[in-house]
């Protein structure tokens, strides 16, 4: 039988680190349900509400919310730690009635022997805990609450959860755990503890490098495939080739324990970006289209998957695609990022005359076509002793606001010779 649990704390968004943790989880349930001769293999999630100061609904809410977006669905659960108060307090009572616990001014405190405590860690082989190291340690307080350490082996215990799985930072809980599954006569889990995650400059993970929690992730543009790839390989990998692109089902055929690396893993936002990139032109122009409708609001299907195409090859989130798509679509207006800003402001005067050129040489051209505007607009470059460059940039600066795009002509053909001529003329006059 497996069983195994996320225990996220709402206390906090879901961050990248626990829901790595619960994709670990998740993985590991699915491969032993399909691969692994478990059918009944669960996965229960469960909060961990115990600190109610600094635990809300919210935070539930937004760890639901993330699980979900991730596709990380559970067999049981949620259930909430702080309904199990009873029962945790009849365990204390139980260990103090066998004499394993002790009064101690109102608080039941723990009974250490002093004895060795090792375990064979999934990730990290095996660990030793020097009994010297453990102290007698409270587990109900004078309040009747129950700490950390006890409420989990309580809960694990009653929900009869096999394997634990979380964080490196439990590994120095794990002992005093121990010592409790011991007290109480039941086996002991398999405990698995994945690395901790490190920003760029190999420190821990934190605020200070930029989004941690996943539904920024989820809000700047990600696409979930893209993000549950992305974790997956934090600290895992299949060991075989050095593969990078894995669906949800090779991750569940794949994922094993022993691919989870003992170094901690290294969160680069460039490469979720660049991945994320790769996985919008997996699903296409056509199906992006459909997804982001609302957000291009007015626009036939055909039109919208048209102008996300020309996007897609430079985009990286979906917020790219739709951003860029609504200027193309005339939805939004052109306005100048830094470098085109800065393309203009070098030379106002040469930037207008060129887009006059080009505007009254275009009017006259019957040819609308990818080729047709190409040969025009070089043959306009040479007939002025101008480079191809000085007449094709300040037309995408004026119709997108951006220095890099598509090839002009083909953004001309996009978007059509009435709106382009409208559009360079507006820009004209502001300029
Ligand atoms: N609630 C704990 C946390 O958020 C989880 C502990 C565990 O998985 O045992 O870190």
């Amino acid at each position: 039988m497996i069983r195994v649990r996320f225990a996220p704390s709402p206390t906090g968004s879901l961050h990248v680190g626990g829901a790595r943790t619960a994709l670990f989880n998740w993985l590991f349930v699915e491969h032993a349900r399909r691969f692994g001769g478990e059918p009944d293999a669960a996965f229960i999630l469960r909060i961990e509400d115990t600190d109610k100061q600094r635990s809300t609904d919210e935070f539930t809410q937004v760890i639901l919310d993330g699980m979900r977006w991730l596709g990380l669905s559970y067999d049981e659960g949620p259930l909430f730690q702080a309904e199990g108060l009873a029962r945790h307090q009849a365990d204390a009572q139980r260990l103090l009635d066998e004499g394993k616990a002790f009064l101690d001014d109102g608080a039941i405190r723990f009974r250490v022997n002093h004895e060795e405590v090792t375990w064979e860690d999934a990730v990290h082989g095996p660990i030793t805990f020097h009994g010297k190291d453990l102290e007698d340690f409270i587990i109900l307080r004078a309040d009747r609450t129950p700490v950390y350490n006890f409420a989990v082996v309580s809960d694990d215990i009653a929900m009869r959860i096999t394997h634990v799985f979380r964080g490196d930072d439990h590994i120095s809980n794990t002992p005093k755990q121990i010592l409790l599954y011991r007290a109480f006569g039941v086996p002991v889990p398999v405990f698995g503890h994945v690395p901790m995650i490190l920003g760029a400059d190999g420190k821990k993970l934190s605020k200070r490098h930029g989004a941690t929690a996943v539904a920024d992730y989820q809000h700047e543009g990600i696409l979930p495939q893209a993000m549950v790839n992305f974790l997956a390989l934090l600290g895992w990998s299949p060991g075989r080739d050095r593969e990078l692109f894995f669906d949800v089902a090779e991750l569940v055929e794949a994922f094993t324990f022993a691919g989870v690396q003992k170094k901690s893993a290294v969160f680069d936002t460039q490469k979720l970006e660049w991945m994320n990139g790769e996985y919008l032109r997996h699903v296409g122009a056509p199906r992006l289209a459909a997804q982001l409708a609302a957000e291009l609001p007015g626009l036939a299907p055909e039109r919208a998957a048209e102008l996300i195409a020309a996007v897609l090859p430079r985009a990286r989130t979906t917020l790219d695609v739709v951003s860029r798509s609504r200027v193309r679509a005339g939805l939004d207006p052109a306005v100048p990022d830094e470098k085109a800003a800065a393309y203009v402001a070098k030379d106002p005067d040469g930037y207008r005359a060129a887009l006059r050129l080009v505007a009254d040489s275009l009017r006259g051209t019957t040819d609308w076509s990818v080729a047709g505007l190409d040969a025009h607009l070089r043959q306009l470059a040479e007939s002025k002793g101008m480079k191809v460059g000085a007449v094709m940039q300040p037309v995408r600066v004026a119709l997108l606001g951006a220095t890099v795009s598509e090839a002009v002509n083909e953004l001309l053909v996009l978007i059509g010779k009435d709106a382009a001529l409208a559009r360079l003329e507006a820009a004209i006059q502001s300029s």
